[in-house]
């Protein structure tokens, strides 16, 4: 990968609008998947979801991804799904019954080639690494892994539960990327949202990793917390500059404390001004582009040696529930509660607390909660959305190849409601297609959500996070 010529594209770089950024400052979808998670039902079967398991032919390429929801501590701006315990022993049981998911869901495929694999929490190391390499041997037993480098075996590392010499153990399971929650290194913002981890021991698994040939390494960072100003994340960049992953991840904090209970913890008058807020993200910006970094998108940089920008210059990234990535858009099965999975243009996602889990899998069922068929008109805009958010354009005859459409009389108001975005400079059009310019590129979820048939207003504004 290193060897492979690298060509930044021209328009690699992103300009900083205040005035536009506080204009278009509405929440809106992350577009992980198309549609998103709230057009999923429960009128979707377990049925439904076995005929498509066992209509998947057998050259598919297949994803896993696995789901730990244990913790052993609250992070206070913590909006996952998860399992707050010191009682180890409860990870146990749920060891045992995810062996027997990934068994139950192997037998109803005869597509049997795992190309990815990603560990997501939760804390996925919050399992032994003895109770992690029983379930790394149950998916070898059940499935083919290539030997590959592009295979990608990534874990989500939590730093204050692993011990160092676990990363050489996890390496010999397979793994070879990984990612690390930092979020800041400001000890007194650490303290405010019950999340302390120094840097020492943060640089310390990143120089491990790097031993044991993992690559990829990511950072996620997040700015909106309390007590963080502009000054005090100037240390914690500087800080994770010196560490020089391959990818930084920096995410908006969303204050939500109605729908995330861990978050009624946080002095919501600790938190920073919505300017203190946009000083700080400037900030980000411009720092990480004078250090080199490309701004792949959605709150995501990379070197540009890394797969992820190598991906978007060949114009090969895709995009899941885990982000972007660098494969071909696989069949992805999820395991574990809570865990979403895509396969055959259907979603779909298991129970979400884990006692209906056991309760499934006691029965020998697959734990099935709910789902969606994508219809003719879903893949359609799918393509569109997940196109720009990718690559930021869409070039209109590969739409009306893949789809056997007229890309302006299908998407003929779409066009039209994009002139808001045009007269901005946000976009810009011709007969060949829709591009993103410089300045629309921190803007790109208002963009796709042009193309979005399912939202309304209310959901906007109850559903998701904003932009800033
Ligand atoms: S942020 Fe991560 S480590 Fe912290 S509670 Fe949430 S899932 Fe657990």
């Amino acid at each position: 990968m290193a060897n492979q010529e690298i060509k930044l594209k021209p328009f690699g770089q992103l300009e900083w609008d205040e005035k536009l950024l506080k204009k278009y400052n509405i929440a809106g979808p992350r577009y992980t998947s198309y549609p998103t998670a709230l057009e999923f039902t429960e009128d979707y079967s377990l049925d439904d979801y076995l005929v498509c398991l066992n209509s998947l032919a057998e050259d598919k390429s297949l994803s896993l991804y696995i789901h730990v929801p244990f913790c052993q501590n609250i992070c206070y701006y913590c909006a996952c799904n998860k399992i707050i315990t010191k009682h180890k022993d409860k990870a146990e049981k749920y060891v045992q019954y995810l062996i027997k998911e990934i068994e139950l869901v192997s037998k109803e495929l005869s597509a049997k080639t795992l190309r990815q694999i990603h560990w997501g929490g939760g804390t996925p190391t919050y399992l032994s690494m003895s109770q992690m390499k029983r379930i790394m041997d149950v998916i070898y037993a059940n499935f083919d892994v290539p030997q590959e480098d592009s295979t990608e075996i990534s874990i989500e590392v939590d730093p204050r539960a692993l011990n160092i010499e676990d990363i050489k153990t996890l390496s010999e399971m397979g793994f070879n990327r990984m990612s690390m929650g930092v979020q800041d290194f400001d000890p007194k913002v650490q303290q405010s949202i019950n999340r302390i981890q120094s840097f020492e021991m943060t640089n310390e698994m990143v120089v491990e990793a790097r031993k044991y040939n993992f690559t990829s390494i990511n950072l996620d960072l997040i700015y909106g917390l309390p007590l963080q100003t502009q000054e005090t994340f100037k240390s914690t960049l500087e800080k994770v500059i010196t560490i020089s992953p391959d990818r930084i991840s920096v995410f908006n904090y969303a204050h939500l404390p109605h729908r995330f209970k861990p978050q009624r913890k946080i002095n919501s008058y600790e938190l920073p001004s919505p300017t203190e807020k946009l000083n700080i993200f400037e900030y980000i910006i411009k720092t990480l582009q004078g250090e080199g970094y490309l701004y792949i998108g959605m709150d995501h940089f990379a070197k540009p040696d890394d797969e992820l920008a190598i991906a978007q210059n060949n114009k090969c990234l895709h995009r899941n529930f885990q982000g972007y990535t660098t494969h071909e858009e696989y069949e992805l099965i999820g395991v574990g509660v809570s865990s979403i999975g895509s396969i055959n243009n259907q979603y779909h996602q298991n129970v979400r607390d884990v006692d209906s889990y056991y309760e499934a899998l006691d029965q020998n069922k697959i734990p099935s909660w709910r789902g969606v068929g994508m219809s003719y008109d879903d893949l359609v805009r799918k393509a569109v959305i997940f196109s720009l958010i990718c690559h930021f354009e869409v070039i209109k005859k590969d739409i009306e190849e893949k789809f056997d459409i007229n890309f302006d009389q299908y998407f003929k108001n779409e066009l039209e409601m994009l002139s808001v975005y045009i007269d901005d400079r946000l976009v810009e059009l011709d007969d060949e297609g829709i591009y993103v310019t410089n300045r629309g590129r921190l803007l790109i979820r208002n963009i796709c959500m042009t193309f979005d048939a399912y939202l309304n207003e209310l959901q906007v504004i109850n559903s998701f996070s904003k932009v800033i």
